[in-house]
């Protein structure tokens, strides 16, 4: 499998230092030899997401913490507004709707932001238990601006709810500073992990919501027992040892990196990737200001199908990216600048674009 190259916004190829310390033989999950692992990993994780709060562990993927942040924030019928403007807000929203939630949708656009003067407006319209964001849609290429929307949300009642799923260990994350009560991610995608960990942290202003009663019910997801085994460096059930493992020894590279270097080369990376993309006729699905640093989310040339485009890097370059599995379908097409990704990387992507797209056009004018 030498020949295969993982491309995709998530999940992304997990370095070898992380697959070896995976490899390591299982520890008790309440023992001292992974208790102290587990503390060291929250220690290495606090700063990648900006906060002082305790964050929980849970076997789950992005999904997963997704539910996971609503179920412990919701009684029946309240209300929420969710940002929609791509596939993952979608998801939110539809979680929200699943869990008996009033949903608001924000509704936005696919490829431009949100803007927090809308937030702030919908804000002292209606009264809202959570306003639900997404850090980096995926779907798309944007950003949020969460500095902006935190400080809206902030002087209300209202709880900030937000996936970081693409984005933490990516970009820039200042949970604390920006009033992000609920912060939820998971590990295989900027954090260099193969799937199956989620993380989520929460402020007091969330846990006050979560400890009342009259909550929804919850049994796995829920914070109450995180919070009190955390109390004693544990999870409430089993924890994924290996995977918690490979987080260690993945935030362990993040900070011999430097946090700003790391964040950095996102930038430069993703930056470097469309250019090169805008010279081969590629340009990027989103038209606004704030676009992601670890998605890049192109549109496909007219008369061209991304299927096709995607089918022809992996069969002939062996080289895996993504394209849409909602209404962009065949339009965009979608490769991951996160995680362990060098400038060699970038080069081969582009060279590989261009080799394909030639070969698309052949194929097309000898028919
Ligand atoms: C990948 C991703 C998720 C998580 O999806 P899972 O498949 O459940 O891990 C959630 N939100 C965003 C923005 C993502 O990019």
């Amino acid at each position: 499998m030498t020949d295969y190259r993982l491309r995709l916004p998530g999940p992304t190829s997990v370095p070898e230092r992380v697959r070896e310390a995976m490899a390591r033989p299982i520890l008790s999950h309440r023992g001292p030899e992974f208790t102290a692992i587990l503390r060291r990993t929250e220690e290495l994780l606090q700063p990648v997401m900006g906060t002082r709060n305790r964050i929980f562990f849970f076997a789950s993927s992005g999904t997963g913490m997704m539910e996971a942040s609503l179920v412990n924030i919701l009684a029946p019928g309240e209300r929420v507004l969710v940002a929609t403007h791509g596939a993952f807000g979608e998801r939110f929203a539809e979680i929200a709707r699943a869990l008996g939630a009033t949903v608001d949708p924000l509704d936005i656009p696919w490829g431009c932001g949100v803007d927090p003067g809308e937030v702030r407006r919908r804000l002292s319209a209606a009264e809202y238990r959570a306003v639900v964001v997404v850090h980096n849609e995926s779907s798309t290429g944007v950003a949020a601006d969460l500095a902006g929307i935190g400080a809206a949300v902030r002087e209300t009642p209202a709880l900030l709810v937000v996936d970081s799923v693409s984005g933490l260990g990516g970009m820039e994350m200042r949970q604390d500073e920006w009033g992000i009560d609920i912060l939820v991610s998971a590990s295989q995608k900027c954090l260099m992990c193969p799937p199956g960990l989620g993380v989520v942290s929460m402020s007091e202003k969330a846990w006050s919501v979560v400890q009342r009663t009259g909550g929804l019910p919850r049994y796995y997801w829920d914070f109450r027992k995180a919070r009190t085994s955390a109390g004693k460096m544990e999870t409430p059930f089993t924890t994924p040892v290996a995977l918690v493992a490979a987080l260690h020894e993945a935030l362990g590279m993040i900070h011999e990196e430097g946090l700003p270097r790391v964040l950095a080369r996102h930038r430069r990376l993703s930056a470097l990737l469309q250019d090169g993309c805008a010279e081969l006729g590629l340009a990027p699905f989103a038209r606004i200001a704030g676009l992601s640093a670890t998605v890049v989310c192109l549109c496909v040339p007219e008369g061209m199908d991304g299927k096709d485009i995607v089918r022809g890097m992996y069969q002939r370059h062996g080289t895996v990216i993504a394209g849409s599995r909602n209404k962009l379908a065949g339009k965009v097409i979608r490769i991951g600048t996160m995680g362990a990704i060098t400038e060699g990387d970038i080069v081969t992507d582009l060279h590989y674009l261009k080799q394909t797209l030639q070969w698309l056009q052949e194929t097309r004018d000898e028919r």
